[in-house]
This record gives C-alpha cells, sequence and structure tokens, in this order.
C-alpha cells in the first residue's frame, strides 16, 4: 500500500490543470507576438520565405534526407503531378558517437555515405549512367549540364535560413554536440562531402522538418484548404505555420513572393518559454535539464518530446527506488510477490545510465490495461532488466511513465492551441476544417496522445468544446520527406531562372492519398 500512497504523490507534481493550460496558452501567444517582433527570443519565430502550400500538381523525381535526431532517413519521391506520390526510402540510426563527433566533416561524410548506399540500392540505372558519363569526359567535374538528383536537406535544428540552400546553424538540439558545426552553412557541408564521392546529387533545398510537414500534409489532405500548422513530436518537438506577412513585424531579408500575404514560419518552439515563466518545473525536469548538454535552453522540448520523456521517468523512478518506505523493484520476499519471486534488477539496466530508459516503452505502458499488467511486466525485464516485477512496481511504473506522458500531451496542446488561436480562423464564419500535420513517433505511437491534446484544447477560453470539434489533426507520416521534395523542386525551379511566382504553390485542392512503397 506504501508504494501506491507514495506514488500517488509523486505522479501528482505531474499534474497540469485546465488552468495551467490556459496560462500557458495566454503566455504562448505573447511569447509569439514577441518573436515576430525582433530576433533573439526565446520563441525565434523563423521566416521561411515559404509563402504558399502545394495544391498536388507537382511533378517529377526528388532526393530527401532526413536528419532529424535519431535516426537518418533518405527517399526519393516521384511526384506524380495528380496529388499523388511514390515513396522509396530507407533509415539508419544515427550512432550516439557521431552525435558528438570531433569534426563535423565526421558526421556529414557518414551522411554523404548513406546517400550512396541508398542511390546504388534504388537508383542504380541512374548512378550508372551517372558514372559512365563521368568516364567519358576529361573534365573530373562531368558535363556542365549533367541530370543530377535535386535533394531537399531536412534538417532539425534550429538554423537561420539565408537562401533556399543555404543556411548556418544557430545551435544544436537533441543531443548534438560538434562545436564546429555551429555558424556554417550546412548545406555546403553536406555538398561537400556529397562531391567527394562524385555522386550526382546537389543539395537543392534546405527544410525544416516542421515547413515539410506543412507542405506535405496540404498536399495529401482532403477538402480545399490547406493545413495552418505542421508539428513534429519526436525526438524533438517543432511547429511551423501560416502566418499573415502583416503580423511579421521584425524585417525580412531577401525576396519573396508576397501575393498571398502570407509565409511560413518556423516557431522553434522547443525553447519556447525558456525563461520558466509558466513551465512545470519538478525536481526530476531540473536534474535532467542540468546533466543535458544545453542546460537552461530547450525548456519547452524537454518537458515534451520523445527524448527527454523516458529521461524524466527513469530520474523519477530512481528517486522512487532510493526511498525505502516505498519498496519499488524490490520485495521483502518472494511471498510479497505475485509472481512467487522477488524483483531483481540486473546491474547494467537502464535505469541506472542517462538516456538508459527508452519512452517507447511509455507507450507498452499506457497500452497495457489488463489486469496483471503483464505485457508491460515482460517488457521491463527485456528492455529494462528488472526481473519479476511485481503487479505493484508495474503499476507504480505505469502511473509515473502515463502522469509524464500526459503532461506532454498537454504541453502540446498549448503549443497547438495557441496557434490556432494566432491563425484567427475560428472566427470565421463556416465550418471548414482547422487542418493540422502532426508527424514523429511519440504522436505517431504513444497511445491516447492525440485524445489527450483534444481533452486539453477543449478546456482553452477561445477554443472550447466546438472550436476542438472544427481542429483536425492528422498525421502526415514521413512529411519530411515529401515536404523536402517540395521545396527542391521550388528551388529547382528557381535555378533555370523560371519565375519564382510559378512555383509558389497556389491555393491548395484536392488530393489523393499518398502511395507508399519500402514502409
Ligand atoms: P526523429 O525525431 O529522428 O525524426 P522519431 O519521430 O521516430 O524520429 O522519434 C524518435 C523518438 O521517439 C525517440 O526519442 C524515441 O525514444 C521516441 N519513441 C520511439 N517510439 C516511441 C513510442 N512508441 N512511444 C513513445 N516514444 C517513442
Ligand atoms: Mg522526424
Amino acid at each position: 500500500m506504501a508504494l501506491a500512497a507514495e506514488t500517488k504523490a509523486i505522479v501528482g507534481q505531474y499534474d497540469y490543470t485546465d488552468e495551467d493550460v490556459n496560462k500557458g496558452v495566454k503566455e504562448f501567444l505573447r511569447q509569439m507576438g514577441e518573436g515576430l517582433e525582433k530576433d533573439g527570443t526565446s520563441l525565434s519565430q523563423i521566416p521561411t520565405y515559404v509563402t504558399a502550400v502545394p495544391n498536388g500538381t507537382e511533378k517529377g523525381l526528388y532526393l530527401a534526407v532526413d536528419l532529424g535526431g535519431t535516426n537518418f532517413r533518405v527517399c526519393s519521391i516521384q511526384l506524380n503531378g495528380d496529388s499523388t506520390f511514390h515513396l522509396t526510402f530507407s533509415k539508419v540510426p544515427i550512432p550516439k558517437e557521431m552525435m558528438v563527433a570531433k569534426t563535423s566533416q565526421e558526421l556529414f561524410a557518414f551522411l554523404a555515405k548513406q546517400i550512396d548506399v541508398f542511390l546504388q540500392t534504388h537508383h542504380m540505372a541512374d548512378y550508372d549512367r551517372h558514372v559512365r558519363r563521368r568516364n567519358t569526359v576529361s573534365s573530373p567535374t562531368g558535363f556542365k549540364d549533367e541530370p543530377v538528383f535535386r535533394l531537399g536537406f531536412t534538417f532539425s535544428f534550429p538554423v537561420k535560413q539565408v537562401g533556399i540552400n543555404k543556411g548556418t546553424l544557430i545551435r544544436w538540439t537533441k543531443g548534438f554536440d560538434i562545436p564546429d558545426a555551429v555558424g556554417k552553412d550546412v548545406c555546403a557541408l553536406l555538398q561537400v562531402e556529397i562531391d567527394k564521392l562524385h555522386l550526382p546529387v546537389k543539395v537543392a533545398a534546405l527544410v525544416n522538418d516542421t515547413v515539410g510537414t506543412l507542405m506535405a500534409r496540404s498536399y495529401t489532405s482532403p477538402g480545399k484548404t490547406g493545413a495552418v500548422l505542421g508539428a513534429i513530436f519526436g525526438t524533438g518537438t517543432n511547429g511551423a505555420y501560416l502566418e499573415k506577412l502583416a503580423n511579421i513585424k521584425k524585417p525580412l531579408e531577401g525576396e519573396y513572393d508576397n501575393s498571398t500575404g502570407d509565409m511560413v514560419i518556423n516557431t522553434e518552439w522547443g525553447s519556447f518559454d525558456n525563461q520558466l515563466n509558466v513551465l512545470p518545473n519538478t525536481p526530476w525536469d531540473i536534474q535532467v535539464d542540468k546533466d543535458s548538454v544545453n542546460p537552461g535552453i530547450q525548456m519547452f522540448e524537454k518537458r515534451v518530446s520523445g527524448m527527454f520523456l523516458g529521461e524524466i521517468v527513469r530520474r523519477t523512478l530512481l528517486d522512487m527506488m532510493g526511498n525505502e518506505k516505498m519498496a519499488f523493484f524490490k520485495d521483502e520476499n518472494s511471498s510479497f510477490n505475485d509472481w512467487k519471486s522477488t524483483t531483481s534488477i540486473a546491474e547494467h539496466s537502464g535505469i541506472f545510465k542517462q538516456w538508459g530508459l527508452d519512452s517507447s516503452i511509455m507507450s507498452v505502458a499506457a497500452a497495457d490495461t489488463t489486469p496483471e499488467l503483464s505485457t508491460l511486466r515482460q517488457e521491463l525485464e527485456g528492455q529494462l532488466h528488472v526481473y519479476s516485477p511485481s503487479l505493484e512496481d508495474a503499476q507504480a511504473f505505469k502511473a509515473v511513465a502515463g502522469a509524464v506522458g500526459r503532461r506532454a500531451a498537454r504541453l502540446s496542446a498549448v503549443a497547438i492551441g495557441a496557434i490556432v488561436l494566432q491563425t484567427g480562423q475560428l472566427s470565421q464564419a463556416g465550418d471548414e476544417p482547422i487542418d493540422i500535420g502532426v508527424d514523429g513517433s511519440l504522436v505517431e505511437h504513444y497511445p491516447y496522445f492525440r485524445d489527450m491534446i483534444y481533452e486539453a484544447l477543449r478546456v482553452i477560453d477561445g477554443i472550447g468544446e466546438e472550436g476542438a470539434k472544427r481542429i483536425r489533426i492528422g498525421i502526415a507520416k514521413d512529411g519530411s520527406g515529401v515536404g523536402a521534395a517540395l521545396i527542391a523542386l521550388v528551388a529547382a525551379g528557381m535555378e533555370k531562372g523560371q519565375p519564382v511566382g510559378e512555383y509558389v504553390f497556389p491555393k491548395p485542392c484536392l488530393a489523393k492519398p499518398p502511395d507508399r512503397t519500402n514502409m
């Protein structure tokens, strides 16, 4: 009984009330406004120079790569021009040591190598043709007008974008830390390594995954309106939305098409409220932040995204294990355990190591609603090497993980709700849905994550039950791939000297669901 009662007290610290949600929304709106006015605020509100969303008539074969945090994805996308596309896909985990490599060259050489492997596996014919052509000309750079793949580079870290395929890294997030890359043009870093391997690939566009998700959702979502927000809940969290040009008060350098009156803004909301005006801050949040590579930064992300949720849970559990009164993952003797064994934990259990508890086990805990919690208990054995956990242990684990997950979903609703209010669409007449594209393992796999978001949206002043009904949150799976291809297409048009206007997408139209292979 002691365990259940003590757990309750701990879980209570993760409560995020309806009142908290509303306070959060107000502060989020305030910080959004601040970011639209000047640079250097906690919500960066980065202009992307993308001024509209696609309509489904775009055509061509493009490459896209996505450096997101946990995995590196390479794909080729055939845009069919009739709102459908064909996607070929590969994914490799990024080795932890690459995230903190001594030089950025090491990381980018690794990425270029994966593109090489992908081309050889899936586009051998194009690859061969390229090599043959190279071998028939004396110039080491080949023919001038040599056909090359245009590549959209989804790079999901804060970047100061200065051109469609040019942008300098502002700071690393999500556990990456390679100091020499900061301030450099990440497209150039990748192009140099691609050229070393003589690949027929040109880095044509730099894309934030949130912008890609917004574009892809607009291309594929049903109905005649485009999406207003693309949001990621994966290793990290971030969102990009369509803002009115008139609201962007800080200077916009460079050229852009102003005929739509809109521009996509990359919020970089992972850094919302770094100053902790309204964000919850438990002792375990403090520990996670203190031992991270960027203390004091990405404070919203550290309470919401996949990379951090498991670590918050782990820190909480460790404290519970250290509390003698609780007898957590501990039996006095086997009669105290319904599996008639005593619980033991391997020394090498992830419980004892930073980042040792992957957020995915939280999904297992949330999904297991059986009386014995046997799936979760097997997972505790398999993943965490906690042997013979008792039912009470599993219940305590489930309660803590559930509380951390629920708080994350309600915080996500703060960001989504604030942006919906900011767009002003709810006050416009009609019952057109307000479409939001989301991507990332957390929102995709954590049971009821979206339901918990909706639950919180309904209590937000200015949204309410009726407003929440109009908000349509849909998965834009691997949106970053298709979105990057769409932006690479815009870029290819600009290269040929064609007027940007022809490629800046007009209002979106009806689209069919994607066709996919290799998933
Ligand atoms: P990326 O951010 O690299 O694009 P993902 O969207 O797949 O990749 O997110 C990976 C993150 O999601 C990791 O931090 C991982 O711990 C977490 N994650 C993966 N599967 C699940 C799951 N089933 N439930 C909750 N979190 C998950
Ligand atoms: Mg991602």
